[in-house]
C-alpha cells in the first residue's frame, strides 16, 4: 500500500488539482490532500471552506482523504508515515520553484517528491487566477469543481 501526500493551499481547489489527484491514483493506492495553513498567504477562503470543498469533491472516493496542517510538509510526512509528496507541474516556473523544495525535503527527511505534468486542458488554471476572477465577479465556475461556491 503506497500512499502520497498532496500538499497545497487549495484556495480554492481547481480542476487542475483534480487532474493531478486523478493522475496520482494511477500510481498510489491512497492520496492524502493536505491543506496548509500559511499565515503569509492572503487567503480568500477559510480553512474550513477549503476543507469542505475538497471533502465534497472526493466524498465517494475512499482512496482520498483530506487534512489540514501547519508547519513543514516533511514533518507532516514523518508524523503520518508518508514517503512521497505529490506535486503538479504546469510550466518551467513551477519546475524551478519545486526543484529546490523537493531537494531540501529529500535532504531533510528522505521524502521523495513525485511530479506529474498538468494536462493541457487544465494547465492554465491556478487558484490565484480563480481568486482574481471571483473577486471581480467573473465566471469562475468553469475552472473549479461544482463544490466550490461563494455566498
Ligand atoms: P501551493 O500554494 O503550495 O502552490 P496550490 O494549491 O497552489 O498550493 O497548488 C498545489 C499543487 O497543485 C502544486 O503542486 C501546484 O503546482 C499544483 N497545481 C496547481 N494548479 C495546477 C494545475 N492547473 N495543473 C496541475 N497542477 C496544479
Amino acid at each position: 500500500m503506497e500512499k502520497a501526500l498532496f500538499p497545497g493551499s487549495f484556495d480554492p481547489i481547481t480542476l487542475g488539482h483534480i487532474d493531478i489527484v486523478t493522475q496520482g491514483l494511477l500510481l498510489f493506492d491512497e492520496i492524502i490532500i493536505a491543506v496548509g495553513e500559511n499565515s503569509s498567504k492572503n487567503n480568500l477562503f477559510t480553512m474550513d471552506q477549503r476543507l469542505a470543498f475538497i471533502t465534497e469533491v472526493f466524498e465517494n472516493n475512499p482512496k482520498i482523504s483530506v487534512i489540514s496542517y501547519k508547519g513543514m510538509t516533511v514533518d507532516l510526512c514523518q508524523k503520518i508515515d508518508v514517503n512521497f509528496i505529490l506535486r503538479g507541474l504546469r510550466n518551467s516556473v513551477d519546475f524551478e520553484f519545486e526543484k529546490s523544495i523537493a531537494q531540501v525535503n529529500r535532504d531533510m527527511a528522505s521524502v521523495e517528491t513525485v511530479f506529474l505534468l498538468a494536462s493541457s486542458t487544465t494547465a492554465h488554471i491556478s487558484s490565484t487566477i480563480v481568486r482574481e476572477v471571483i473577486k471581480n465577479n467573473g465566471a469562475y465556475q468553469k475552472f473549479v469543481p461544482s463544490a466550490v461556491t461563494i455566498n
